[in-house]
């Protein structure tokens, strides 16, 4: 396994729900340790790194989440409680039979579903119930019973790739970056509660952490679609379901992705709207920050198998060190002036081809305008 897929199995170890990421918050901060990369915890306890050396001329804030969709006991009962889902996850994990792994004060126990309690038609979360011989308290939660982290071939199977990856992703940026001692600065976010509505992040941008100078990339792993693919690389991401995002700030990625091209063989990366879900650079970009996004493209998103089973979520190797050899890319090109190739080539062709407009213009204009006359 290469050094990331080492950073993400570790992060893949421990499970992680909504509003309870301590497991991968202990990871993400004994990593950083390890690097030497220091890091602080904001009000909310997002964990926020902070990688400077030099005088960079532009500084990056990498965004992931360390959540991913799992339940909490809404009741404890003496033969069967209720649990609340927080985050989106597939049907079939509310029915009857499911396997789940409960987090109680002494330990992981199994647990398995009852039955899904009636959906409540106020748009509340659905709830279900469930039996476990192990004692449940009011404070427990858990995740569905699906594979940590299992290779198969060249895919990466993961109860939770949504978004182990991403976080992989920015914690093998700052070892490197701090193995390397390279001039960068370089924020790496890692947010809690995304999944119930991009909470941590949207708190964090509010209160302007970060200094609002910064380009803010999330990083993320997303539904997978035509244009989006598994294997042929990260994905550039213009958008998501909810916004459009900053041309500047994917101006910087540009550039990166003029550095993996050049190399041999080049390696390839997609371009694409992402319109499955929203990511943080959403909230990030409504709080006046120039964001943009790389996406992993993302099989059985959300632990929807495609007949409408519940199965582990997956990525393609190649994408994954494909996402971190892009980042890497544009924080070492930010350090010279961002040039804007495209808008030179417009100008060029201005200059070519005006005189012709021109000279050819004129006949028909006075043409409409005798017709008009009459
Ligand atoms: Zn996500």
């Amino acid at each position: 396994m290469s050094p990331i897929e080492q950073i993400l199995a570790k992060l893949a170890a421990r499970p992680v729900a909504p509003l309870h990421e301590e497991g991968v918050a202990e990871v993400v901060r004994g990593v950083l340790g390890d690097a030497g990369v220091p890091y602080s915890l904001d009000p909310f306890g997002n964990i926020i790194a902070h990688y400077r050396a030099g005088t960079p001329r532009v500084e990056f804030c990498l965004v992931a989440h360390m959540d991913h969709p799992g339940f909490e006991v809404a009741r404890a009962g003496p033969d069967r409680s209720e649990a609340v889902v927080l985050g989106g996850v597939a049907r079939s994990g509310l029915s009857a039979g499911t396997r789940l792994r409960l987090s109680t004060s002494r330990g992981w126990a199994p647990a398995t579903v009852a039955a899904l309690a009636p959906l409540r038609r106020d748009g509340r979360s659905p709830r279900f119930t469930f039996t476990t011989d192990e004692t449940v308290g009011p404070d427990d939660w858990g995740v569905w019973e699906l594979p940590d982290f299992e290779e198969r071939g060249e895919l990466l199977h993961l109860r939770a790739a949504d978004d182990l990856a991403g976080c992989a992703v920015i914690l093998a940026t700052m070892a490197e970056l701090a193995a390397r001692g390279l001039a960068a600065g370089v924020y790496g976010v890692f947010t809690r509660a995304e999944e119930i509505g991009l909470v941590g992040a949207s708190l964090m941008a509010k209160r302007q952490t970060i200094p609002t100078t910064a380009i803010v990339i999330s990083l993320e792993s997303s539904r997978h679609l035509p244009g989006a693919e598994l294997g042929k690389g990260p994905v550039i991401r213009t958008g998501d379901l909810r916004r459009t995002f900053d041309h500047e700030a994917e101006r910087y990625l540009h550039a990166g992705r003029e550095l993996l091209d050049e190399m041999e063989p080049p390696l390839p990366v997609q371009r694409q709207l992402m319109y499955g879900g929203t990511c943080e650079a959403t909230p990030f970009g409504a709080f006046g920050y120039r964001a943009t996004g790389i996406a992993l493209p993302l099989g059985n998103y959300h632990n929807q198998g495609a007949d409408g089973s519940l199965e582990a979520e997956f990525i393609h190797r190649a994408d994954l060190a494909g996402a971190l050899a892009l980042v890497l890319a544009t924080i070492e090109r930010s350090a010279d002036p961002l040039t804007d190739g495209y808008g030179q080539l417009i100008e060029r062709r201005i200059k070519a081809y005006r005189k012709r407009l021109c000279a050819t213009a004129a006949p028909a204009m006075v043409g409409g305008q005798h017709h008009d006359a009459h």
